[in-house]
Parts: C-alpha cells; structure tokens; sequence
C-alpha cells in the first residue's frame, strides 16, 4: 500500500539525513565491518550505502520492502529488549514510496545476488544481481512524488551538515566498523574499524587524544560507562560535541547530557561545553526505545542513577588530571 507507506515515510524520512540513518542502521543490524556512505549533492541527487554485512537471501528481497515485514523481532517481548537498530520494518518501504531505490545484496558465500529495482513505491524489477557479500542501497530522486516534502528542506549546506553529524554520531557509536563518508567525489572522513575510539575521535573533530582528551571508564550493577572528555580547557560554544550512546545507539537525552556537564563541576565557563563521547552499555530491559519512529528520544529506567555514576567517573577523572 503506497499510500500507507507514504504516511509512515513522513515520520520516519523527513530529509536525505534520515535516509542515510536508516541506511547505515541496517547495515549495522547486518553485522557489518564496512560501511562507505557515498553522497551526491546533499543526498538531494542520490544517497548510496555500501556494507560487507550479512545480506538478504534471494526469497526474502522483496519481502523487505513490504511495511513491518521485519527480520528483526519476532514477539510482543522481543519489544521489550531490543537489540537492533531497527524492528518497525517501516524504513526501506518508506524510503522506496518517496524515491527511486535499487538494492543489490548477497549473503555470505552464495553464487549470485539479488537486484531490486521500486520506484515511488512500485515494484519496477527485481532479477539476480552480483555476488558480492553485502548490501548496496542507492537512493535516487528523493520525494520526486511528494513535491511539499521537497520544499521544506533547507539548503543543500544545511541538509549535508546534517548527513555529516548523522554518519559521525554513528562512527562515534561503532569504533568496531570502518565508516567513510563521500560527498560529491570528495571524502569527508573515514574511520579505521579497529575499535579504537581515539582514532574516530581524531578522525571526526581532528583531535588527538592524550593530553585534551581523557579517557575514562566506570560502572555500578546496572550500568558500564567508557568513553572520552575533553579537559575543561577545550570546548565549543555548543553542546553538539557530546555524543551518548546506548549499546552502540545513538540517543539525545537531556539529564544524561546534564550529568557529563555536572561532572565538570564548575571547571567550564559559561555557555562552553566540553566534547565528549560517553558509551553506556546496559540490559536492553532497562531501556524502551520504541518511543517515536526515529528512536532518538529513548526512556530509561533508573536515569538519575546512571547520571549520578556519569557525574561521578567524570568528575573524578577531571579532578586527578588537574592535579
Ligand atoms: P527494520 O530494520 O526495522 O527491520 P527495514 O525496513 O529497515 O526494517 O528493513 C527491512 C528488512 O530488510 C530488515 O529487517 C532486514 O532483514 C533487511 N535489510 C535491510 N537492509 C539490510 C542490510 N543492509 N543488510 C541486510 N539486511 C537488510
Ligand atoms: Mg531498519
């Protein structure tokens, strides 16, 4: 149904940034080591996500472009401890009905792949494709079908802005996979996937870690913290430079946020805050993130504990390098 998945792309697809979220998500939901995000002209002329994953089997191509036909979860309680990146089912379909989409993939060790071909939410081809393992999305005249969408995008600068930070707050979530992001022939950055968080830091904001940026790693019975802060002496006038994840999700929350601030006591000046990347590794019991489609915005049991141990690790970490 086009119509239905128009709807549910206008939750979940507002711009070329969602597209290359939803992209890479799966990529990472297929256990992929590589992940190359190939962009031309903000993502308005096409997106291309290219990963060496676990692939879709020939049977099960089309399927995936059919809404809430997910792999993913299974039951009403796998709702409640999920461990992908996605589970509505409702990306690839939204994406198609809004957009020219081809998707070749192949599973490990098959002869030949599969190639789809949907345009604007119609099925146009889908055949053998190459047998190269992994998966290759290439999205094309996005929202040609839904004209008031295009409209309300900002400008190409401001929509490849957002693509940056999207794909950066990704790398920062996942050291463990090699990212490079391409726009228009030009790298933008590329990440080594050797699970050393140094180097996606250096790689992103150009800084190298040891004197100005500290590592640090703390946990209680519920909660594993790790991650790096800046010393009081570097900040930005923004908090855009602190990145929380969630068992390698990205997520915005504003007492987890406040906590890392806390933790600098009052080190900072005022409107300057610090670059950090704090990684919380929990039981997916103790977080629901099936709060809105785009699954930024997660709820937490036990919060004020985990900002009370946030503060903390960071404060001590901040209070024995100044010594
Ligand atoms: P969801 O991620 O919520 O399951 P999507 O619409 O994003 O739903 O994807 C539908 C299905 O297509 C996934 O459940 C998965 O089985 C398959 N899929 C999509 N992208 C990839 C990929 N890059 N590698 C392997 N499988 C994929
Ligand atoms: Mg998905």
């Amino acid at each position: 149904n086009v119509l239905a998945d128009q709807i549910a792309a206008g939750e979940v697809i507002e711009r070329p940034a969602s597209i290359v979220k939803e992209l890479v998500e799966n990529s990472l939901d297929a256990n992929s080591k590589r992940i190359d995000i190939i962009v031309e002209n903000s993502g308005l002329d096409s997106i291309r996500v290219i990963d060496d994953g676990s692939g879709i089997a020939d049977d099960d191509v089309e399927i995936a472009f059919k809404r809430h036909a997910t792999s993913k979860i299974t039951t009403r309680r796998d709702l409640f401890k999920v461990r992908t990146m996605g589970f509505r089912g409702e990306a690839l379909p939204s994406i198609a009905s809004v957009a020219d989409v081809t998707l070749t993939t192949a599973t490990p060790g098959s002869t030949t792949g599969s190639l789809i071909h949907i345009h604007g939410g119609e099925l146009v081809d889908v055949k053998p494709g190459p047998a190269r393992q992994g998966t290759d999305v290439v999205v094309r005249e996005l929202f040609f079908n839904t004209p008031a969408r295009l409209k309300y995008l900002k400008s190409p600068q401001t929509e490849l802005a957002r693509i940056t930070d999207i794909v950066n707050r990704l790398a920062l979530a996942n050291p463990q996979v090699a990212f490079s992001l391409t726009h228009n022939n030009k790298e933008l950055f590329r990440t080594a996937g050797n699970d050393n968080l140094q180097q996606v830091v250096a790689a992103i904001y150009g800084i190298q870690v040891g004197k100005k940026m500290l590592p640090f790693a703390g946990e209680d019975n519920d909660f594993k913290i790790s991650g790096l802060v800046s010393l009081p002496e570097l900040t930005r006038a923004s908090r855009q430079y602190i990145t929380i994840t969630i068992n390698h999700r990205y997520i915005r929350n504003f007492e987890l946020t406040k906590a890392i601030i806390n933790g600098y006591e009052s080190k900072l000046m005022v409107g300057r805050y610090p670059i950090a990347v704090l990684n919380i590794q929990l039981d997916p019991v103790l977080v629901d993130v099936n709060v809105h489609p785009a699954k930024r915005e997660v709820r937490l049991s036990k919060e004020p504990q985990l900002a009370e141990l946030i503060a903390k690790v960071i404060r001590q970490r901040i209070s024995t390098e100044n010594l």
